[in-house]
């Protein structure tokens, strides 16, 4: 009996803690309740010390929920303290952390996200107009866009291209219309960038970049009018083609730091002398640098001799300098491994350029890094993701393809263990990320600016896209590795640390901005604390208080919630869904506190420390970008009409991911800066044990499936590339596979007849005989011939002469080789 109090005590309190009762309601319902039971104690046996308890509970309640008594007791006190112990942001780091908007990362930061706001956003849909541009002119490019010729032959996008991405005004995608641009929502920009980048990347890459952050985008959000009118057409028309210059050989990572200068000086514009900057810059890597009409540059500029006003140095500012004035220079190229877009340096010493030069002008003088970072979260989220989807689609597509044609042990490869494997890895992860660069486009058309999604975004998707093109040469093997015409994955594979390294590389985005920067951004309560922590007004101490407190009952909210959600295997909380996915709801809102409840503690036990625990905070960042890739995948399954033969996909990814935040916990806690605490919220968060594993063996065998035969889920998966319909590379495997899939009975009705399996080399004879011998008929042999054929085409390599691989002066010597 004593027993059974207990436990109605204990689940009280949890009870209030789990569905974050406000303090104030919480201590009147444990004084009510101690009434109730002194009351009841007439009807019934009600121990006194039951009652105590309760009244015990009530009064410490008491002392939380009346303000100026916990700021007497404990706020006030802990204001002083935090106010030492925060750690110090430069300016550069506090325009990253005010750029852009808190989204769906701001739930799973609170550890309990509102489904409900996540079913209510749109499915990603294209508009009419949008959707003929990519099936007219995209598709078009696309069909001229050669690989191998692009990179070996000519090593530059040949001038007809350069001239369609310009008639058609695909350098002005972000442009509104009014300027002669295209206006396209996000989605139809990465939809375009996606398509190009799934048949040749130097296209892809030279599209993108100018309707990525740089002079368009700086322009449009920051630019005077007279910029505007003057910039923007000419920019949507490719009159001008841009580049943006901000990374220099010391200034990497750490773009903030250049030594690139503008000193403000009177100087002589169009003949007269006019208040203006004499700028040095040395700028490396600057993509479309050589074929630059504008160069759009960022430097610090500093005042001397004091012309604008007391201050000497006037931080980072962004200026538009067409490329043809006098000591700007340009022209040389870097050659980036695997794609031979324009990218080189640019310099210039002592050159003059007026005030008006300036994006936005004087007044946006020392604005350019802010300015850089508020249009950073919409471009990361675009360009980059659109590429490496690109890579996982046709990984997908082709692997699935080959491993179907090819066959060694008289079985298509794809039918061993071993192939099934890194395919269903394959199709499982570009599902995933498909349904994160969805997601996170529909928050940008909403108008959302997501700084953290945005870097989870880069750094997800692009290596998302490494670890597939790695499964996919393995699936190739030999094909892969021989370059030539007739290879269609060398180049992506060659050309992947590109997208890992720009725009923040990922061991830095990992490392740095997801969780370092997202602890602050997207946590409830943190930011508040931090800022009012540094005011220095009394006022502050009371906004102080009420976030403290907030986040106090956050943390154990979140505690409570871990533990109750990890003995009750999810069922404590109720998914918004019915069906095979409510459980995968479940058990993401679940890690979501467990994640929430461990950051907080890994917070105040490091303190401002936390920024350079960068192996604790990957770790963190890798359990944010797994559940934000399970809300991604469960999101897009709704969205799809719950496609049930999409099941397959949708559990490799979320069962995947979940394991991944599992993982990552559990090395945050193996590692735990206080000795002995990981221990204890191991028992917390995981009270059963680990409860994830990877995908089954079954699950991988149906992804699999998905990508060995035609069927709905395969072109969902894919959906968005370009699928050549031409005697080249990927064509032919497209050509193949079809006719091998619709081969097979004829095929497989001749080896049980003649006891032999037909292949390329021997098809001729043994169709010959099985139409003589009435085992197929002639329709049939005309499809296995046509198979046969295809098979033949795709499984040969590429091979040159000696003369064409070692050049003409280093003639093939028999005697010297
Ligand atoms: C093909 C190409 C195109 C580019 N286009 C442009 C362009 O158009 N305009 C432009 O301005 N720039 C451009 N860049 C520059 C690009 O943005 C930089 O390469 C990038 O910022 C990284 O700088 P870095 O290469 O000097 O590497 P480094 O800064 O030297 O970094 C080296 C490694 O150290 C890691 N690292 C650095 N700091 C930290 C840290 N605090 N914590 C953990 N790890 C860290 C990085 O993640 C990286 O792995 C381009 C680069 C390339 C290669």
């Amino acid at each position: 009996m004593e027993i059974l109090y207990f436990l109605i005590l204990i689940l009280t309190v949890l009870i209030l803690a789990y569905n974050r009762v406000p303090l104030l309601m919480s201590m009147v319902i444990m004084i009510g309740l101690t009434i109730g039971w002194t009351e009841l104690r007439h009807l019934f046996y009600v121990p006194s010390w039951f009652r105590f308890a309760n009244g015990i509970v009530a009064v410490t309640l008491i002392g939380f929920a009346i303000t100026p008594l916990r700021r007497l007791l404990i706020s006030d006190r802990l204001y002083n303290l935090f106010r030492k112990a925060l750690p110090k942001v430069s300016d550069t780091e506090q325009e990253a952390l005010n750029a852009g908007t808190v989204w769906w990362d701001g739930e799973l930061f609170s550890g309990r996200p509102r489904w409900r706001k996540l079913l209510k956003v749109p499915p990603p849909s294209l508009t009419e107009k949008e959707q003929a541009f990519l099936d007219g002119p995209v598709e078009e490019l696309c069909r001229m866009a050669d690989d191998w010729e692009i990179c070996d032959q000519y090593r530059r996008l040949p001038g007809r291209l350069w001239d369609f991405i310009r008639e058609h005004r695909m350098l002005g995608m972000i442009i509104p219309e009014q300027y002669g641009g295209l206006e396209f929502s996000a989605q139809a920009n990465s939809a375009v960038v996606m398509k190009l980048a799934s048949r040749n990347l130097t296209t892809a890459i030279t599209v993108m970049v100018p309707n990525s952050l740089g002079p368009g985008e700086l322009l449009i959000h920051y630019g005077t009018e007279e910029q505007k009118e003057y910039y923007l057409p000419r920019l949507a028309s490719g009159e001008e083609i841009p580049c943006f210059a901000l990374t220099s050989p010391s200034a990497g990572s750490d773009a903030a730091s250049m030594n690139d200068v503008g000193i403000v000086c009177m100087g002589e514009h169009n003949g007269k002398s006019v208040l203006g900057l004499r700028l040095t810059w040395n700028k490396r890597y600057i993509t479309l640098a050589p074929v630059a009409t504008l160069l759009g540059l960022a430097f610090k500029v500093k005042d001397p001799d004091r012309l604008l006003g007391n201050e000497v140095n006037l931080g980072i500012t962004c200026a538009l300098i067409p490329a043809d004035t006098p000591g700007v220079v340009i022209g040389n190229r870097h050659m980036p491994v695997g794609a031979v877009f324009m990218n080189g340096p640019t310099s210039g010493q002592d050159v003059f350029i007026p005030m008006e030069w300036i994006i936005g002008g004087q007044d946006r003088i020392g604005q350019g890094w802010r300015m850089l970072m508020q249009s950073l979260a919409a471009g990361r989220s675009i360009s980059l993701p659109a590429l490496g989807t690109a890579g996982g689609k046709m990984c997908a597509l082709l692997s699935g393809a080959y491993a179907r044609i090819r066959k060694q042990f008289n079985i298509p490869i794809g039918k061993f263990e071993g192939i099934e494997e890194p395919l269903a890895r394959i199709g499982g992860r570009t599902y995933r990320m498909d349904a994160a660069r969805k997601l996170t486009l529909v928050a940008l058309d909403q108008g959302e600016r997501p700084g953290v999604l945005s870097a989870i975004l880069k750094y997800q998707l692009t290596e998302g896209n490494r670890q597939c093109i790695n499964d996919a040469m393995d699936i190739h093997g030999g094909k892969g590795i021989i370059t030539g015409p007739r290879n269609y994955l060398a180049r992506g594979y060659q050309a992947i640390p590109i997208a890992i390294t720009v725009e923040g590389a990922n061991i830095l985005t990992r490392s740095l901005i997801i969780f370092g920067q997202g602890a602050i951004r997207a946590h409830p309560w943190l930011l508040k604390e931090m800022e009012a922590a540094r005011d220095p007004r009394p006022e502050a101490r009371k906004v102080f208080d009420k976030v403290l407190f907030a986040h106090i009952g956050n943390v154990i909210s979140n505690m409570v919630r871990s533990w109750m959600l990890g003995v009750s295997v999810g069922f404590a909380t109720r998914a918004p869904v019915n069906g095979p996915t409510a459980r995968y709801f479940r058990q993401v809102t679940r890690m979501s506190a467990a994640f929430s409840f461990v950051s907080d503690l890994v917070l105040l036990s490091l303190g401002g420390r936390f920024k350079v625990k960068e192996k604790l905070s990957g770790r963190l960042a890798d359990a944010l970008i797994h559940l934000y890739m399970c809300c991604a995948v469960l999101k897009r399954y709704e969205d799809d009409g719950r496609p049930e033969a999409d099941l397959p996909l949708l559990t490799w990814a979320v069962e995947d991911s979940l394991y991944l935040v599992q993982e990552s916990l559990k090395g945050v806690l193996a590692n735990f800066p206080v000795p002995g605490i990981g221990s204890v919220i191991k028992l917390i968060i995981f009270p059963l044990g680990a409860p994830y594993s990877q995908p089954s063996d079954r699950t991988g065998r149906h992804v699999a499936r998905i990508l060995l035969t035609e069927n709905e889920s395969r072109n969902r998966l894919v959906s968005g590339v370009y699928i050549s319909d031409q005697d080249d590379a990927s064509g032919r495997v497209h050509t193949a596979f079809h006719l091998a899939l619709t081969s097979t009975n004829a095929e497989n009705a001749i080896h049980n007849a003649l006891n032999e399996p037909v292949t390329y080399e021997n098809y001729e004879v043994l169709v010959q005989k099985a139409v003589e011998s009435g085992v197929i008929t002639e329709e049939q042999a005309t499809t296995v011939r046509l198979a046969q054929e295809a098979t033949r085409a795709v499984v040969q390599v590429d091979e040159f002469t000696r003369e064409e691989i070692e050049g003409s002066t280093t003639a093939f010597n028999p005697e010297n080789p």
